[in-house]
């Protein structure tokens, strides 16, 4: 038969997420230093779940020269955090209020000829034109770029548009030698080549993102922009970067169980012997992948303890063996990894992702604290 319940007292409090912009600040400067020209800080989905303005704040003063954003209110809400460096949004809609990008200062991406058309300003809007260098995605395609360039020379002699820059976008970068960022590469330099023939003077040509700006240099150009590595992502995984958050959680139950009880919805996990489980606070709502379930791991009482059971919404159980685990001990989800704590890349390969869906995941309830620890 099932044995007592032993909840030794409740303890109630949220899970929390730390912030180390010290972390942020040194990927920024390590970018800085490897770049062949400026570097972007890319601080869209909030800074990549870590706070859109503090990234952007650590970043400019860490040396990158410009941000980048995927939408105008994110490039408003930069400038209102206190940033006057340049800023360019991208994948705008063709009926955005572009009266924000001359009122704030912001560059825009020109993907079509249709954006193009949609710019009608009192002052000229500063543009780069964006070419699909291989994504099929946001950028416009080989076979509009001529005409697009003329276009938007017209629109530059018309007074406007000012042409800024010209960017593209790799498909394949985090595998080193990938044939298509050569192909991507050709593409690109064809784009701001035909550019030029039309008349236009581009002089801020950018192509890389993280992982081409870790292993291809000849990607680097005029500007790399970076997001992933900012916080400690390396999609080419080949190199080392600090990670800058921790996430934990406090138990708040314990209980003692028989061998052979069922854990959690379906009962996908029955004990195999007694022992103790410890509740977490902390679910799918707030970003723990429930794809995790079943291969999940946190950091409790000196050792990782394995996640049993399915991924609930607020809450997940804790197999800790016979350790005494109390209500009110620190759980860590995720963190640097550096004292043995599982990593948001752990959790990635437990869902079957990849560690920016992790990170800019968390659960709007989770409490953030910003500090500044690493050196
Ligand atoms: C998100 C994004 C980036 C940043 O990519 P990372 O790999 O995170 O550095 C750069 N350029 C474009 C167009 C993007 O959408």
């Amino acid at each position: 038969m099932g044995a007592p319940v032993t909840t030794i007292r409740q303890v109630s409090a949220a899970p929390s997420l730390e912030i180390d912009l010290a972390a942020v600040s040194a990927n920024t400067r390590r970018f800085v230093e490897l770049a062949r020209g400026d570097v972007m800080a890319v601080v869209k989905a909030d800074g990549f779940g870590h706070g859109l303005g503090d990234v952007a704040r650590t970043a400019i003063a860490a040396g990158a020269r410009w941000i980048g954003v995927t939408s105008l209110a994110e490039a408003v809400a930069v400038r209102e955090s206190g940033v006057d460096a340049p800023i360019l949004s991208w994948l705008n809609p063709v009926d955005a209020d572009l009266s924000l990008a001359v009122r704030y200062g912001i560059d825009v991406s020109v993907p079509s000829l249709e954006h193009l058309a949609a710019i009608d300003q009192a002052a000229p809007v500063p543009v780069h034109l964006q070419l699909d260098t291989g994504m099929s995605r946001d950028g416009a395609s080989a076979n509009s770029w001529l005409s697009l360039m003329s276009a938007a020379r017209r629109a530059e002699v018309a007074g406007r548009i000012r042409v800024v820059g010209v960017m593209g976008h790799l498909a394949c970068a985090d595998t080193p030698g990938h044939p298509a960022s050569a192909a991507g590469k050709r593409a690109f330099s064809r784009g701001v080549e035909m550019a030029r023939q039309a008349g236009l003077r581009p002089s801020v040509r950018h192509l890389a993102a993280t992982s081409a700006a870790l292993t291809d240099p000849t990607t680097h150009l005029d500007m790399i922009r970076i997001g992933a590595g900012l916080v400690g992502i390396d999609p080419s995984g080949t190199t080392e970067l600090k990670s800058a958050l921790r996430f934990t959680a406090p138990v708040v139950q314990v209980r003692r169980v028989d061998a052979g009880t069922g854990v959690g919805y379906g009962h996908s996990h029955v004990t195999e012997r007694a022992t103790t489980l410890a509740l977490l606070p902390v679910g799918y709502a707030d970003g723990l992948p429930r794809a995790a379930s079943g291969r999940g791991e946190v950091w409790l009482a000196g050792r990782r303890r394995p996640v049993v059971g399915v991924i609930s919404m607020d809450q997940v159980v804790v197999d800790v063996g016979d350790d005494p685990v109390l209500p009110g001990d620190e759980a860590v989800v995720f963190g640097p990894g550096d004292s043995g704590e599982p990593t948001a890349e752990d959790w990635a390969q437990w869902a079957g992702t990849i560690p920016h869906e992790i990170v800019t995941g968390i659960g709007a309830r989770v409490r953030r604290a910003v500090r500044w620890l690493t050196q």
